[in-house]
């Protein structure tokens, strides 16, 4: 009895180790893993809709092949996994994210594109008591590592009922258009902001982590670069520097 305890306390220890080493080198999921967590996890967790993402009842779910809708959001959960904290203290974005998800009556929906916004990657819609996340072909057909991630932490946060939403840009590539949100400011005014802010706040953690592949660290930079540059009304004067980004 005592023997097997301490086996199984050594295995797991292994288990541990090596899980460890995995996440250290930031090693990217085999299909069979993502099928699986997706299968077992991601799609009650996130609410995706078996039916527009033509989800079947048996594994494997989904080829690995870019352009395929459910892989890449698969992938794209996968990197919220990955940046989960070792301590209470950090910021659990697949907790977060997943949270504003399973409420009731929302879910995330596929539809290749929509007329009104042609140009966008996934558009969050409500009505009444029901709210989805809709996923794009522009954002099935992502070229840049890290965009299905942060695209999906920008809406799910559209979903919150006190979502103060975005206002028309002043200045930038988008003046004119309804995308930016107030102010760039400290964390306390980031976490009161809309979907740019929250976006920012989660890049700032994928910049950080031990977790994140070099490759997503610098999608990382630049996007906040391209956040701070043209998705705010407003830089706080220390901001730049505080977020290590260049003046606008
Ligand atoms: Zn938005």
């Amino acid at each position: 009895m005592r023997r097997s305890i301490f086996r199984a306390r050594t295995f797991g220890a292994l288990v541990a180790a090596v899980l460890f080493a995995g996440a250290a080198q930031a090693a990217e999921p085999s299909c069979e893993t993502l099928n699986r967590l997706y299968d077992n996890r991601y799609v009650g967790d996130f609410a995706i809709d078996w039916e527009t993402f033509e989800i079947g009842f048996s594994l494997p779910l989904f080829d690995c092949v870019e352009g395929d809708k459910n892989y890449v959001l698969a992938k794209a959960i996968y990197d919220l996994e990955r940046l989960r904290p070792s301590s209470e203290n950090e910021p659990d974005w697949y907790a977060e994210v997943s949270a504003l998800l399973i409420e009731p009556g929302n879910m995330i929906r596929y539809i290749p594109e929509i007329d009104l916004a042609p140009n966008s990657t996934a558009r969050t819609v409500r009505d009444g008591d029901q709210a989805a996340i809709f996923i794009l072909d522009t954002y099935v057909h992502s070229t840049e590592r890290l965009r299905p991630a942060y695209v999906l932490v920008h809406e799910a946060f559209h979903l919150r009922r006190d979502d103060p939403g975005h206002v028309v840009c002043v200045a930038g590539v988008n003046a004119g258009k309804r995308v930016c949100d107030e102010r760039l400011g400290g964390p306390a005014t980031l976490s009161r902001g809309s979907g740019n802010s929250h976006e920012f706040l989660f890049l700032l953690d994928v910049r950080d982590s031990v977790a994140a592949t070099p490759e997503m660290k610098q999608n990382a930079q630049q996007q906040l670069q391209y956040l701070a540059d043209n998705m705010f009304n407003s830089v706080d004067a220390d901001a730049s520097h505080r977020y290590g980004l260049k003046n606008r």
